[in-house]
């Protein structure tokens, strides 16, 4: 298996995503509220390519008046389709998924943040070029149904929440993974505080060693194994898996950037980027930059097992991004659509639906 291989370079990408920090004022999480921002579609004009687009936040953008916890925007896109647009994208025909077969995003969304888990599992930054339900530089990956931490070799992977150790140990004999000798050494938190009648488990892949046993309560913080590579890994990294209610299944996990604390003074922003038909455009890459004027990039979920928010209905998310005003160029159908103006909150998850022509 290969399914491992992207922890170097995301190093690097993952360190340039968390940027300068713009010293922001958290903003309390209060209500939902559905601040709708529907905009227009202007005049088509050509789309510069990226790389000489000069994207920058602007002053001048207005907060919005009803700014607080989750905010739900529906952008429309400013630009129709380049007829000049070079290279492809879009990823080849890998997922040949038809778009009738995914699940058909929830009408509702938002609801109360659910930062369940600490900040960080331990040490380094998630790689951005294999998050969540993506497939990896190149879609030259499995799915991958975790984030990976850029953890050196031999640091100490540490309990996201007080709960209890479900299972420490090899995953040779009892499969966590899409096959045995998978994930390696595993460590599988059972957290104390449930969500919505669910039980909420932190999964932690291709640790060096186990540092508790079955069983074992755990207090948030505490070390609960060494970062290695074991199992498929090609590199030490810290795999993190956030599983709902059955914590052998492979199969039941969420994004674990919906459940990590973002850092002081950042928010989080759950994105879904839709067709013209409301369906789930899977494997399309966003491009985008917020208030610090740092390049970011997601791509949407191949949804080759993964699973969306059952609250937010997302098909990719990230975590620490900084409060203000991102603009989002969507990559899907050969051509490029950009979404001005989604508003990221600090402390909060910011729902922002992508809606493509
Ligand atoms: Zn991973």
């Amino acid at each position: 298996m290969t399914a491992l291989r992207a922890w170097l370079l995301p190093a690097l990408l993952a360190l340039a995503a968390c940027g300068p920090a713009p010293a922001p004022t958290p903003v309390p999480v209060g209500t939902q509220v559905a601040a709708r921002l529907t905009q227009t579609a202007a005049a088509p004009s050509v789309t510069p390519p990226l790389a000489t687009a000069a994207r920058s936040a602007t002053a001048t953008r207005e907060p919005s008046a009803t700014a607080t916890a989750t905010a739900t925007m529906e952008l429309t896109p400013t630009a129709t389709p380049t007829a000049t647009e070079t290279g492809s994208p879009e990823p080849p025909a890998r997922a040949t998924v038809g778009l009738d077969t995914l699940p058909y995003p929830p009408v509702t969304f938002g609801g109360a943040p659910h930062f369940y888990f600490g900040s960080n599992p331990g040490e380094g930054f998630i790689a951005s070029s294999y998050r969540y339900g993506s497939v990896g530089p190149g879609q030259r990956f499995a799915t991958h149904h975790g984030v990976d931490f850029s953890a050196p070799e031999g640091s100490t992977a540490v309990a996201v929440a007080p709960g209890t150790i479900y299972y420490a140990g090899s995953d040779l004999e009892r499969q966590f993974g899409p096959q045995t000798d998978f994930y390696g050494n595993v460590v599988v938190i059972q957290l104390a505080q449930t969500w919505n009648g669910h039980s909420v488990y932190a999964l932690y892949g291709h640790l060096s060693s186990v540092l508790v046993t079955d069983g074992q309560p755990v207090a948030a913080g505490e070390a609960v194994g060494l970062v290695g590579a074991s199992g498929v890994a090609l590199g030490p990294h810290l795999h993190l898996e956030t599983r709902i209610d059955v914590p052998d299944s492979y199969w039941d996990t969420r994004n674990p950037e919906l459940w990590l604390t973002p850092i002081g003074g950042y928010g989080t922003l759950a994105l879904r980027v839709t067709n013209s038909a409301g369906f789930y455009l899977p494997g399309a890459r966003v491009d985008f930059t917020c208030s610090d004027g740092a390049a970011r990039f997601m791509e949407t979920y191949w949804y080759n097992g993964v699973n969306p928010d059952d609250e937010y209905g997302e098909n990719a998310a990230m975590m620490n991004l900084p409060p203000g005003y991102c603009d989002f160029t969507v990559h899907a159908n050969g051509a490029t659509y950009d979404f001005p103006n989604g508003l990221v909150q600090a402390g909060a998850v910011s729902f922002v639906n992508l809606s493509v022509p």
